[in-house]
């Protein structure tokens, strides 16, 4: 076991504060990285704050991590030291179900989210991106390409594969209308990537002062979410909307705009119920889906693909000790578009 040096909430309530702890030295199969930077999601908050009600405590959260190789275990072939490497938000699964033969670990009832899950090596929890080092099996940790600035390809690890496989899986391209709701982490992601599939991608927002960054993103429209008469001008014109939104909204709203057989995504996980209506769900054939981040596999395809189209996040590099004013900025909507830890500030 080796010491490492994070930030952990002990309570709902309480702000994230320096924290020490032991990380297992790496067995045949493991990589040991030194993590540079990590990315900050709405669900760390979620998650800091016990919002969806399953929270661990100490938590150490952060899941958009990049870093270098230190030290690989026996059985390594795939990393070496001084690799450039990432890991998102699952460090592990059963390997043998259904889900994890289609390389889609995030669906198996044994996968490991990187923080908060019961860790199968030592008696506690797995503890996140908010530290200095972490230790992977091999098959959980992804390559970066050198042409990927690190900072800005960190949040790619959960805001990247959470909007991109949606797309995919919904065959978001050319002649598609595709909406994005929200344009904050995730959104801003959704935006760049249905543009970069060839899509016409409208955003909409709560946000008048967002409109200019939407547009330079690649949205081809902003639609104000609260302008009633700019909705209307929107209704059964969608194929695909994909609703990033973090705090309680209308999905009804979002429902009318669909084509026949369009499909609402959600990806947003507000921590209070929404109330759905069934007829414009009947009335049109529309869906209401949900979609979970992506397979380690699909992962690695966008990594990819974001270095050979040169896509990364915009993002606001902060000090670890900045991290609760964060938190609160994120809550007012005001990121532009995520922030990200300097984590090697902190060693
Ligand atoms: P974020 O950066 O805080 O962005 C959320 C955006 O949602 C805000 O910038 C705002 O955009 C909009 N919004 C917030 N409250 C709203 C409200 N009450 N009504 C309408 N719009 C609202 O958050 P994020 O990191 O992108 O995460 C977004 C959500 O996705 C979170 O709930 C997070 O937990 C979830 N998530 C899910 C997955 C998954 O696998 N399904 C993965 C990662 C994150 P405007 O200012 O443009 O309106
Ligand atoms: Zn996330
Ligand atoms: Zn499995």
């Amino acid at each position: 076991m080796f010491s490492t040096k994070g930030y952990a909430t002990h309570a709902a309530h309480e702000p994230l504060k320096p924290f020490s702890f032991e990380r297992r030295d790496p067995m045949p199969g493991d990589v040991q990285i030194e993590i540079l930077f990590c990315g900050v999601c709405h669900s760390d908050l979620h998650i800091a704050r016990n919002e969806w009600g399953s929270t661990t405590y100490p938590c150490v959260p952060g899941h958009e991590i990049v870093g270098r190789v230190v030290k690989t275990g026996r059985e390594v072939k795939k990393f070496k030291e001084g690799d450039l490497v990432a890991v998102g938000c699952m460090v592990d699964s059963c390997r043998t179900c259904p889900d994890c033969e289609e390389g889609l670990e995030q669906f198996c009832d044994g996968m490991v989210l990187t923080y908060g899950s019961k860790d199968k090596h030592t008696s506690g929890v797995t503890y996140g991106g908010y530290s200095t080092s972490i230790v992977v099996d091999q098959d959980f940790v992804l390559r970066i390409s050198d042409k990927l600035d690190p900072a800005a390809a960190a949040p790619l690890l959960c805001a990247g594969i959470t909007t991109y496989s949606p797309m995919r899986h919904w065959k978001v391209g050319k002649g598609k209308k595709v909406g994005v709701v929200g344009l904050g982490g995730l959104g801003h992601m959704a935006v760049k990537f249905a543009n970069a599939f060839g899509a016409e991608v409208v955003l909409f927002t709560t946000s008048p002062g967002k409109a200019g960054d939407a547009k330079r993103f690649g949205a081809h429209e902003v639609v104000l979410s609260r302008d009633e008469e700019a909705m209307k001008r929107q209704l059964n014109s969608f194929d695909f909307i994909l609703d990033t939104a973090s705090g309680k909204h209308d999905l009804n709203a979002y429902l009318k705009l669909l084509k026949r057989d369009g499909a609402l995504t959600l990806v947003g996980i507000p921590a209070e119920p929404e109330a759905i209506s069934v007829m414009p769900l009947v009335r049109r054939r529309r869906s209401l889906v949900g979609s979970l981040i992506g397979g380690i596999a699909e992962t690695q395809e966008m990594l990819d693909f974001c270095a050979d189209r040169g896509i990364t996040c915009e993002i606001e590099v902060i000090p670890m000790e900045q991290i609760n004013e964060a938190y609160e900025r994120m809550l007012k909507s005001d990121v532009k578009y995520r922030f990200v830890i300097d984590v090697a500030r902190l060693r």
